[in-house]
């Protein structure tokens, strides 16, 4: 008898799109098949967990006919397209970016109909006797064909040497985590607010393996600008490279970043051109970049408001008085709201009439979820933290379910050495892996041994530097002796609004670690 297999499923959703009847089937399919529960990515999409292998297929058919695909949301190409998920419909270059990661999506969806086949029963449609619900989920996901024998243009029989993540931004939103990806774009727009074209990024990436010096973090670098009518061929180019010249033999050494390292930017930019046919651009001047989550209540610019709803570690369920599955279940049934899921795994609806704000604020109220960021804790509202245990099978240690104490006992320290009310980005994962992100937070844990984590010091508040491994293996019960005097470290010698981030990049580990030495408790 084959055992009872357990899978994790992930939508394939550009820049965070949930419409609302898919987020009624996913809501329904967590109840019949998963674990009760959803869960927000920190690449906006959705994962249900607990779905047993024989439940597959009926989930992942009831995805496709309810607008969504899990096409290419894991495996070893270009994964979902990110997008700053702020709907502001009078800032033209936000409909940009959702256009443009939507068309990325589709120009890099796989071309075989298998996905359809094996689980839409697609042989009706090989016989030409297409059913019309199949054909139109098809064409939704930039689908040709679904033979066996398609070729696949840009993934060829081989498709990528390992996972590919793509983003496309607005100058100066940072929402997306910009320098984590393989490619970013951000839109370029004239005085008009015409598309004019992009700047690239690539070669960022945060995948490591504990111990193994060979494997790091990077940022990516700026590659150059691209006009809009070669974007397309821009990103068939770089992915193009990174197919042919990624390491196809070490899979620890086969995303793009080793490439862009090994070779430099120059020699990939060259590279990048060939393929391209032409020569990239000067790289145009950016604004600084800001991290932005875009909770509360908000105009959205055509009289329409949004409000964005902070979830702590991403986890949609309901629990005790805290009901908010059936908070965002009833919204949607209601007002037919649309979603857009974010970066930092909280969740934004959008084009809600003003006349129905109050009546979703009560829903909110009456299943106990907050809607004003004001009231969110601040450490846990810049926080994020993977799944890891029970559910990802690669975890060395918890991570989703030990975030919250630990961020009340970094609170609770932080009030003892006077910094009440002082917020950080903190990240944490269950291993090097890191899913959420923690080498680009001010304080990151990254899971190194059962109750054990590395600890990152340093990245930025607005992620556009990579933070430092300060420790290996810190026994997560002697956090308060560990942080305790960095903390007042920080408190005695920051500089004026000096974050902690830029703290502990200014005045180095050395002396970090001189003075945690040397610091009698206080
Ligand atoms: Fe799993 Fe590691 Fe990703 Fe966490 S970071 S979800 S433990 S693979």
């Amino acid at each position: 008898q084959e055992k009872d297999y357990q899978f994790m499923l992930r939508t394939r959703s550009p820049g965070g799109f949930i419409p609302p009847q898919l987020y009624l089937t996913l809501d329904k399919l967590s109840n019949e098949y998963g674990n009760n529960t959803m869960r927000v990515t920190t690449r906006q999409g959705f994962q249900l967990h607990g779905i047993l292998k024989k439940n597959l297929k009926a989930t992942i058919a009831a995805i496709v006919k309810s607008m969504g695909s899990t096409l290419g949301a894991c495996g070893d190409l270009n994964r979902n397209v990110m997008a700053p998920p702020a709907p502001f419909k009078n800032q033209p270059e936000y409909q940009y970016a959702w256009e443009y990661a939507n068309n990325i999506a589709d120009l890099l969806t796989p071309q075989t109909g298998a996905y359809y086949e094996i689980w839409l029963d697609g042989e009706k449609a090989i016989s030409g006797e297409e059913d019309p619900e199949i054909k139109a989920a098809r064409e939704r996901n930039g689908n040709g064909t679904v033979f066996h024998d398609n070729p696949e243009p840009i993934y060829g029989t081989h498709y990528m040497p390992r996972k590919f993540k793509i983003c496309v931004t607005v100058p100066g939103d940072n929402s997306v985590d910009l320098y984590t990806q393989d490619l970013t774009l951000v839109v370029i727009t004239n005085d008009k607010d015409e598309l004019e074209g992009f700047d690239i990024f690539a070669g960022g990436g945060l995948g490591r393996t504990h111990n193994k010096e060979e494997t790091f973090a990077r940022a990516a670098d700026p590659i150059g600008y691209v006009a809009k009518e070669d974007v397309y061929d821009l990103v068939k180019a770089v992915v193009a490279t990174q197919r042919d010249y990624g390491d196809r033999v070490n899979r620890r050494h086969a995303r793009l970043k080793y490439l862009i390292n090994d070779w430099g930017v120059e020699k990939f930019q060259s590279m990048v051109e060939k393929y391209l046919g032409k020569p990239l651009e000067a790289f145009k001047p950016l604004p600084e970049w800001k991290y932005k989550d875009f909770l509360g209540w908000n105009e959205q610019g055509d009289g329409k408001l949004f409000v964005g709803i902070s979830i702590d570690n991403g986890r949609v369920k309901d629990e005790g008085s805290f009901q908010l599955k059936t908070a965002v279940r009833e919204i949607v049934e209601q007002f037919n709201l649309p979603i857009r899921l974010t970066p930092n795994h909280n969740l934004i609806f959008y084009d809600i009439d003003p006349e129905n704000q109050i009546a979703i604020e009560k829903i909110l109220k009456d299943n106990g979820v907050n809607s004003n960021p004001e009231k969110v804790n601040s450490l846990v509202r810049y926080a994020m933290a993977c799944p890891a245990l029970p559910t990802c099978g690669l975890a060395i240690t918890e991570s989703e379910r030990a975030i919250p104490s630990i961020l009340q006992r970094i609170e609770k320290l932080l009030n003892k050495v006077g910094l009440k009310n002082e917020h950080f980005v903190i990240r944490m994962t269950g291993c090097p892996n890191g899913c959420a992100r923690p080498y680009m937070a001010e304080l990151g844990f990254v899971g190194s041994a059962p109750e054990a984590y590395q600890i990152w010091l340093g990245g930025s508040p607005n992620q556009t530097r990579l933070a430092e491994p300060y420790v290996n293996k810190l026994p997560i019960n002697e956090l308060e002796s560990f942080l305790e005097p960095i903390f007042v470290y920080f408190r005695n010698s920051r500089e004026q609004e000096e974050s902690f981030g830029d703290f502990c990049a200014r005045v180095g580990f050395d002396e970090i670690r001189k003075f945690s030495e040397n610091y009698k408790p206080e």
